[in-house]
Parts: C-alpha cells; structure tokens; sequence
C-alpha cells in the first residue's frame, strides 16, 4: 500500500496532466461534449491505482500521455477516452464487457481492437509474425481509430524506451521501425512517423545514431547561420512580389540522414541537402509563384524539381521539391506547400478525424481501400513468408497505382516494369508474359509504370521467364517467382547443352549419342566424383567440364576422328585442311585468345564489340558454338553476369611472334575543311595501318568520316586516335564496338 503522501503526490502529477489534456481538447474542439473523457480518467485512476511504470512514474501517467498525443492530433472524445482506457483490460481487472457497459459500444470496440495488437507479438517466427500483421491490418479495417491509438501508444513508450532493459530496447525499437513508422507513413502521418524513426535509429543503433549525430552537430552551427540569411533573402523577396507566407528552416532528421548515407554510401559531409527551407502559402497558385521567385534567386539543381502537387505521393503528400545552390555554393533543399497541404503532410489521415460526424474525404476512403485490399490479397496467399515480404514492401510508400483494363487497382513498388504488374495478376500470366500494352500503346517489357497507367498484359502459351527479367522486376514477390521457375529449369537447360556438346563432338568419330550406353556414361559420371549421367552432362552445360575431354573416357582406346568428320560437325563444307583456314579468317589467330586451363575450345571474338589484343576480355560459354569473347567494357556483358556459371576466364596468348590484325571502325567528328582527309589518312599511314574503308557524310559544314582500319592491338589503336585528335578541326573520335 503507497503511502499517503506517495498518494497524494501522484495524484497531483496526474491531475496536472489532466488538466493539460482538457484544455488542449478544449482549444481543438471548443464544442464537444468532454464529459466522457473525464469519465474514462476517473475510471482508469481508479483501475491503475498503485501501478508504477519502469520510469517509477505513476502508470497512469501513460494512458494520459497517450491521451495527449490524440487530442494533440485534435481526435474526437471518443478516440481521446479509449487512449485513456487502451491499457485497462491489459493490465488490470477490467474487462470488455465492462468497458462497454460503462463507455459504450465504440470504445468498447476501440479499446478491444487495441488490445488485440498489444498482445501481438512481432518477433515469433516469420509465419506467426504474417499472421499477426494480418490481424492488425484487420482491425486497422475496421476503425482507423485503433490504429491511430496504437501509434500514440507506441510514440510515448519509445519517448520512455530509456528505462527498458537494452534487449527490450533494441526489440521494441526494431518493431517501431520495421512496422510502425511505416504505417504511419502509409497513412501520412509525417510528424509521428519522424519521430518514431529517430527514436528507433537511436536504439536499434545508438553507434550509428551517435555518429550520425555528430557529423550533423559539426554543421549545425554554420548550417543554421546559414538558414536564416537563406530565410530573410526568401522574406524580403516575397514581401517584394506581394506573397503572404511563412518560411520555416530545417536541419533533416537523423534517421533520414542515416537512410540517405547508406543509399548513396557517402559521409555525412558529403549530404548536400541537410539544410531544407520550407515556404508555407496560402493558395495553390502561389506555391508555383513562388518556385519561380526561388529559381530567380538561386539556380536550381537539375532533375531535383519534383511536382508532387500534380502528382501526389501514393500516401497523398503533396508539396513542391526543388534543391538549389546558394552564391556559396552550398545547396539546399526548398517544399513549397500550402497551409492544408502542410497539416496533410503532418498528420494525414488523423486530420480528417477531427468532427465525428464529418464527412469522410476520397482520400481517406482511399486510404481504407488500400488497408482492405492488403487484408484482401493475404486471402489469396497461402505462405505467410510471401505475405509478409509483399506486405512490407507495400508498406513503404514508393509505390505506383496501376489499374487493369477492368479498372481494378494494382498496387506496384516504383518503378516496377509491365512484369511485376504480370507477377501480381497471376503467377502463370507473370511467367508466359510477352508484351505489355500501356494506356493503349505498345511498350519494352523494361517499361516503368507510373500512377494511373491502365496495363494489359500479353501472354503466348508456353513462354518462358528469362533470367534478364530479375534485373527488371522490382516487387520481391515476382523476383521469387522468377527464381523459383529458374531454379527449377536451369538444369535441365544445362542438361540439355551438355547433351548437345557430346553429340556434337561425338559425331567427329561418327558415333551416335545413342550408340554410347546408359551404364559407360554412368561409369564416367562416377569418375567424376559424380552421382548420374545427368550431373556430368549438366556440368558440361555449365562448362565445368570438357565435352572432348568426357568423351575421350567413352571412346575405345586409339579411336580418331577423321578430318573430314571433324570439318562435317563444325559445320563447314570444305575441303580437308581447310579447317585452320577458316578459323583463321574468323578468329583473326586462332592462337590470339587462349582459355585459362582449356586449351582446346573453340574460341572467337563477339561481333557485338570485336576485343582486340590489349584490351581486357572475358569469354561466355555459348550453346554448342564455343567461347564468345567479349570486351569487358561490353554492354552485353552485364547480362552475361546473369549466367555467371557460364563466364569463363580468358586472356590474349603471349605469343605474340605471328602478327594480328583486327578491323576496327573509328568514326572522326572534324569540320568539313579542304585537307582533312589528307590530314586523317596521313595519321593512318603513319602509324602503319591499312585502310579497309572509308565513307564521309557532310552538312552544315561538319563532318563525320567513317573508316575502317586494321589494328594490331590496343596500344596500336590508342595511338591513331591520338593522332588523329590532334588535327585541328577534328572534334572527337570515337571507336565503334561494331563492324
Ligand atoms: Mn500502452
């Protein structure tokens, strides 16, 4: 039993607090009838009486300061006494049924779904946690209130984290920022969202929080002299142009700071926009007035202008961004909003709750058609994993709003391509997707979507999923069907390719691939160290191992291939001891590139960039038609790396006594002068190259000269480039990678 003046001293503490949340109910809502507040604070006195906090604070303190943060958002009486109530049945006596006998259905009702969520437990395993986020978003449904007490709960026991044990801490705080700052971001509500991110960096990584905070600290000193002549030059000339507005300064919050560091993996002096300036007006048409008055002062940075007033954000934020450089050549940030767009962007769907009764906005009927379409899709999904992973990239507002010929939505992460939106439809149209008609027009599978697209899906039976598409897609949910179709197919492709290698170098000794029993290859296999006649021909698809070399373990001992058999498989009808010719003339030298460890590939240079000696290669095993070599640099490269199994090590031969050439195509961009061609062929002759061909096209007197030239190696090529940027009037030169 506390003693009496322990009594009396909490009794005083939280009157006061009372009294502080009357009165700010009172300023927000002059004309409601508070009467039911008062009755939840007496009923929770009485409820959590002797209750202390980890603080040592009275517990009631809590249930008050929750209670705060919704009057603060300026909520109804009905959502201010259930925030009383929130902890009741949790934590005391009390039940639902006497919460709704005394307070009624609504807080009964609200009071209920926020219990629910607090029994919650997000840190189970992945399939518990799915269907725990499922029950939230069910009672998030069913009235947006519950959701909205849940997040002033959360605010106040982060405010408080400091008194929990650090393993709490860092459990709490990893909840908050993995779902609760993104719920309330998704429901636009800025200003709760901000702090819970700050409060959650700051336990998650107190290392990470502490250093962020100082390199912001080191700049906030100069940084706020800064704003405030960057915030009188903006006052001066709007009072100029006769534009009533208020200019607020900022440093940016720590979390978006860290968030921007780990995207961009620079330091934190290196984050131009810490500074951000914004202008609050009073209508639409001065919010472009002044971004005109502001790209006068300062010069914008390009491709930093972003409408999203006539593009809002999918949680409906709406402002103009622009980023400008100051005459120091600092730059900052600038939104440009007006009054209601700002309270929007603040407090989101929480500013339409403030009149009981009022009417529901589109955009929160939006809002809730969101929430309900999530609940509805996990409907559809049967492993909780895939729920999961759809949910929380669906929970951060980078997304795009699609629509089906039908007009039924489709919610897609930026930038999403015709694919993803495929993948969300159905799984069989995603992996027989074709094509893609947007708005009516035809459009590159690559294509992105933007908000408000109408997307129709073309399909052919039997289409395959491509391994390009994953560096397409952008949802998690298509990438995993992808992956699971590859994974799945990709052998038996290899399967396949390693057949075909054997066949055709088994048709050298005119042998069949029929001819060759089921047990010699078993036989093999196991040499290999290898289970199945299927896993060596799959390692010969991936290129682990030599179809000549497996094949020589299958022959008779002492079996040749004849010349001419061998001349039939590659597919060349010529006449015996033709063979080095023709690889001559394709190759250049057949000795030119050597396979690290493999000596007897097929080797030749890919027509799409035509590596010549010097340059840095790479070659790709092709089906059935040798090593590609590439040049690094290709752009083809890149979706080489899809296939990584099948890259493989090359490199120039050091022998270097039998002289190359290769063509390579140079386009000169010179002016059209008498004696240029002199000038550019004389560069050429002097450094000992043969010109296969030349071609000039003129106009306005410019002119690009197109020739082809032998080359013996990079060093060669470099020095005629050289040579020929130096000729007056010869703008540039650049080397075509194709012939
Ligand atoms: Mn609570």
């Amino acid at each position: 039993m506390a003693s009496l003046r322990q009594q009396i001293a909490t009794t005083a503490l939280t009157l006061t607090k009372f009294r502080e949340l009357m009165r700010r109910m009172q300023e927000n809502r002059p004309h409601d009838d508070l009467s039911l507040v008062k009755k939840a604070y007496d009923y929770s006195l009485k409820h959590h009486e002797g209750q202390t906090r980890a603080s040592g604070e009275p517990y009631l303190v809590h249930p008050l300061q929750v209670g705060l943060v919704l009057a603060e958002m300026k909520m109804d009486p009905v959502s201010v006494a259930a925030g009383l109530l929130h902890d009741s049945v949790e934590d005391t006596s009390v039940t639902i049924v006497d919460i709704r006998k005394e307070f009624g259905e609504q807080v009964a009702h609200i009071v209920e779904g926020v219990t629910k969520i607090s029994k919650i437990d997000f840190h189970t395993r992945e399939e518990q946690q799915a269907e725990n986020l499922r029950k939230m978003m069910l009672a998030m449904v069913d009235d947006i209130r519950v959701v909205l007490i849940k997040l002033a709960d959360r605010l106040h026991n982060m405010r408080t984290l400091e008194h929990l044990e650090p393993e709490r801490q860092q459990k709490i705080a990893q909840e908050t920022l993995e779902i609760y700052a993104p719920i309330a971001h998704r429901l636009g509500m800025g200003k709760i969202r901000g702090e819970l991110e700050d409060l959650g960096f700051r336990f998650l990584d107190p290392g990470g929080y502490e250093q962020v905070e100082k390199a912001v600290d080191a700049r906030r000193g100069p940084g706020e002299a800064f704003l405030g002549k960057v915030q009188q030059t903006i006052a001066d000339k709007l009072k100029e142009a006769g534009i009533q507005a208020r200019v607020e300064s900022r440093i940016k919050r720590l979390y978006s700071v860290h968030k921007k560091l780990q995207r961009q993996r620079i330091s934190a002096d290196q984050v131009y926009d810490l500074f951000a300036v914004r202008i609050i007006t009073h209508s639409l048409q001065d919010c472009y007035a002044v971004l005109g008055i502001i790209h006068n002062i300062w010069r914008p940075v390009p491709g930093r202008i972003k409408d999203f007033i006539a593009m809002p954000r999918p949680n409906f934020y709406q402002s103009l961004h622009t980023s400008v450089i100051s005459e120091e050549g600092t730059p900052f940030e600038i939104q440009i909003r007006t009054d209601e767009m700002h309270k929007m962007a603040e407090e989101g769907i929480a500013a339409h709750w403030k009149y009981k009764d009022g009417p529901v906005s589109a955009q929160d009927e939006q809002r809730l058609a969101w929430l309900r379409q999530v609940v509805e899709w996990q409907r559809d999904v049967s492993d909780p994993n895939e729920f999961l992973s759809t949910l929380k990239v669906d929970l951060y507002p980078e997304e795009v709003y699609t629509f089906t010929p039908k007009g039924k939505v489709v919610v897609l992460p930026r930038d999403s391509t015709p694919i993803d939106f495929a993948y969300t439809i159905h799984t069989e149209v995603g992996h027989s997707c074709v094509g893609a008609k947007v708005n009516g027009r035809m459009v590159p599978l690559r294509h992105k979507l933007h908000s408000g697209d109408i997307v129709e899906i073309l399909t052919q039976p039997g289409h395959k999923p491509s391994r390009d598409w994953l560096g397409l897609v952008k949802s998690s949910r298509s990438r995993n069907k992808i992956k699971h179709w590859l994974n799945l197919h990709q052998r038996e492709r290899a399967i396949e390719i390693g057949r075909k290698l054997i066949e055709k170098e088994a048709r050298k000794y005119r042998i069949a691939l029929k001819e060759i029993k089921d047990e010699d290859l078993q036989k093999v296999a196991t040499g290999y160290g290898l289970g199945r006649a299927d896993d060596l021909m799959a390692g010969i698809g991936y290129g682990k191992y030599s179809a000549r070399q497996v094949l020589a373990r299958l022959l008779p001992p002492g079996a040749t291939p004849s010349m001419e058999s061998e001349i039939e498989a590659e597919g060349l009808s010529a006449k015996p001891g033709a063979i080095a010719n023709v690889v001559r003339r394709v190759f250049g030298d057949h000795n030119a590139i050597t396979v690290k460890g493999q000596g007897d590939m097929l080797v030749y240079r890919a027509r799409c960039c035509n590596p010549i000696r010097g340059e840095s290669i790479v070659g790709y095993i092709t089906r059935g038609k040798g090593v590609a070599v590439h040049s690094v640099n290709c752009p083809n490269v890149t979706n080489l790396l899809y296939e990584p199994e099948r890259r493989i090590d090359v490199e120039w031969a050091r022998d270097e006594s039998t002289p190359t050439s290769y063509p390579v195509k140079l386009t000169v961009f010179c002016d059209d002068r008498f004696g240029m061609l002199k000038n550019i062929t004389g560069v050429i002759g002097d450094a000992q190259s043969n010109i296969r061909n030349i071609g000039a096209h003129t106009a306005n007197s410019q002119a690009s000269v197109e020739i082809v030239l032998d080359i013996s190696d990079l060093k060669h090529l470099e020095q005629i480039i050289a040579g020929l940027r130096k000729i007056p009037g010869v703008h540039e030169v650049q080397r075509l990678q194709k012939i």
